[in-house]
């Protein structure tokens, strides 16, 4: 099979998201590799996929129980004979797993990284072929990272004690130099691959909202998403219990979870939310490491969290399934206040000297200052994000709060006219700083040297603020109506683009912030409702459909004992709503359908469709 039949076969997905396919070849190849995308870019079929193509086994390791059960349950639901091996099993069940895997019955092994040193697994691992090791969550092994493992440590020993080396490959959400560089080096990887795809995740609208009142903010957002799944993130775990009381004596099915709850009722708790029976999670930020459920429509923030990071890691938890989810922030001013406490009295550092801990407060001072920023800013918020973990945005995005409201439509020809026809006139020659001092009229040295005050565009355009003639220009360089050259001179240049501007056949329009002044004040007054433009796009009649479907999907998890999600994402539902199939064929163009599935559930499915399609001819 090739890996677009094994796609098909297994997953029921037509093609590869960026990155993927590039992983895939690698390993398949014989290549060590290291994949960094963000949470819910499908990292896991990046090993999963080669790992039904290869001859041996595929050891993954993973450093959570709920993980593993998660994804071997997901893989078994697809038809793939998969296994876990970690301390929750017995040592009868173990030593069947085990046995059966030296069998050759899993090509999938999921291994806890503790496991790796222990005599009986090391027995197995060298009688059979390990064709590669995968380590799923590699920023474990970092120092650096929050969620340093000291077991992951181990993962290299075990790989050299191996008689044949394996394809060893790594995949992590965590995109910072220094995790990385550990990656490469505490693993070992030889000559990886590495990817790294854009943080962005488009399918994810981005809002701040200021109310009055937080709790009927939220209140307001459940009622006008009925059923949907999702999370609220508190700060504290007063403010759980609070809002998770709240909501249960206002009838929405909520759950709680933070640190200070017993382990067994924790467990019980998360259960509820991942099989849909509590549908709406109210949680610290201990929830979550581990969570994959694909269906989180929204994850609220009740309270502003300490850092964007922590911001990003947490929101990022909804739409892992690429269907639209919202990510909303209500801010208060006392969440700055809560915040700085924390810093001040922040206890995990007490090993530190004085000087370093001093150190590590003023970078959490500054972490949570740009986390503040971002609920004041009134431009892009995806483009705020972006920046902040270093990558550029399009400083427009049209799927977030601000784009929403902050933005406005201008006609930017003159301006746009004016910088291109400043590049022509001085031949090309100049980077876009002088370019820049050369339209608002600067009187510097620099300029009297190139003689640019004497350029006809010279301090035409004095009155547009520097910012906006900047983002201009950006936006020129963009659309490709300039460029610039790519050595250290970066000299801005016109392009096949640039003519049309300048004989003054071209008009141009660009989304731009409206002025601070105008916008100021209607922060707290901003409604909930335009947010929805996010949400899935159904008609009626097909939403209709999709609560049946959903049902159905209910019922057969339940009869399964696993995870609604597991069955079909909502993005598999949504599609079956939108395409009607009829037919077996067309089933199995559903995206998320594959073959093994068809034949568990297909039928089903396709009845009720058939029959919510009678029902319409026969009104
Ligand atoms: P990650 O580990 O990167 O956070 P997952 O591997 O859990 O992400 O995948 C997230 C979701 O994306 C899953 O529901 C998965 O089935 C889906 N997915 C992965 N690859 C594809 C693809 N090529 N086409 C469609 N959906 C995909
Ligand atoms: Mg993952
Ligand atoms: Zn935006």
């Amino acid at each position: 099979m090739t890996k677009e039949q094994v796609l098909k076969k297994y997953f029921g997905y037509d093609a590869f998201r960026t990155g993927q396919e590039v992983l895939i070849d690698s390993i398949l190849e014989g290549r060590d590799a290291l994949g960094i995308m963000p949470t819910g870019a499908g990292k896991s079929l990046c090993y999963q996929v080669p790992a039904l193509m290869l001859p041996g086994i595929t050891l993954v390791i993973s450093p959570l129980i709920s993980l593993m059960k998660d994804q071997v349950g997901a893989l078994n639901q697809a038809g793939i004979s998969a296994a876990f091996l970690n301390s929750s099993l017995t040592p009868g069940q173990y030593a069947k797993a085990l046995r059966l895997a030296g069998e050759g019955k899993y090509p999938i092994i999921y291994v806890a990284p503790e496991r790796l040193a222990t005599a009986a697994f090391l027995d197995f691992a060298r009688s059979v072929e390990i064709s590669m090791v995968a380590v799923d969550e590699a920023h474990c092994v970092s120092q650096w990272g929050q969620d340093f493992r000291p077991s992951y440590l181990k993962i290299v020993d075990f790989i050299e004690s191996l008689p044949k080396r394996p394809v060893v490959s790594a995949f992590t959400a965590t995109a910072t130099k220094e995790v990385r560089d550990d990656i490469m080096d505490i693993l070992m990887l030889r000559e990886p691959t590495v990817l790294t795809s854009g943080f962005d995740r488009p399918n994810l609208f981005f809002g701040v909202e200021t109310p009055k009142d937080k709790y009927a903010a939220v209140k307001a957002y459940l009622d006008a998403h009925p059923g949907a799944s999702g999370i609220i993130y508190c700060l504290t775990r007063r403010h759980v219990e609070e809002v998770c009381s709240r909501l249960q004596d206002d009838g929405i099915p909520a759950t709680r979870y933070h640190a200070g709850l017993r382990d067994e009722e924790r467990r019980k708790n998360q259960e509820d939310f991942i099989f849909d029976r509590s549908p709406v999670m109210v949680a610290t930020n201990a929830f979550g490491m581990g969570i994959d459920k694909s269906n989180v429509r929204f994850v609220l923030h009740y309270s502003m969290p300490k850092d964007m990071e922590s911001y990003y890691q947490e929101a990022g938890r909804a739409g892992r399934d690429g269907e639209p989810a919202e990510c909303i922030l209500f801010y208060g001013g006392q969440d700055v206040i809560t915040n700085q406490l924390f810093i001040e009295n922040n206890q995990d550092n007490r090993e530190l000297d004085a000087v370093t801990r001093e150190i590590i407060k003023e970078r959490d001072r500054e972490r949570l200052r740009k986390m503040t920023f971002y609920c004041f800013t009134n431009e892009c918020l995806r483009d705020y994000i972006l920046r902040y973990f270093g990558e550029y945005g399009a400083n427009y995005c049209g799927n977030c709060g601000n784009c929403l409201t902050q933005f406005e439509t201008v006609d930017v020809t003159e301006t746009a006219r004016a910088l291109t026809g400043c590049v022509e006139s001085c031949r090309q020659r100049y980077g876009t700083n002088v370019i820049l001092d050369t339209l608002r009229g600067a009187n510097t040295a620099k300029i009297r040297n190139y003689r640019m005050d004497e350029n006809p565009y010279y301090g035409c355009e004095a009155k547009t603020p520097v910012y906006q003639l900047r983002q201009i220009l950006n936006y020129l360089l963009l659309q490709e109506y300039l460029t610039v050259t790519n050595d250290e001179y970066a000299v801005v240049k016109l392009t096949a683009k640039s003519r049309g501007l300048l004989d003054g056949e071209e008009e141009l329009v660009m989304k731009m912030a409206r002025e601070p002044e105008k916008s100021e004040g209607k922060k707290s007054g901003r409604k909930l409702k335009k947010s929805k433009t996010a949400g899935i796009v159904l008609s009626d009649e097909e939403q209709a459909q999709f609560e049946t479907l959903r049902s159905l999907r209910m019922a057969i998890a339940k009869e399964e004992q696993v995870p609604p999600y597991v069955v079909f994402s909502d993005k598999t539902l949504t599609h079956m709503c939108r395409m009607q199939p009829t037919t077996k064929a067309e089933m199995l163009s559903v995206p998320g359908v594959g073959e093994f599935k068809f034949q568990k559930y297909g039928e089903r499915f396709l009845k009720e469709i058939r029959s919510e399609g009678n029902k319409e001819e026969l009104e």
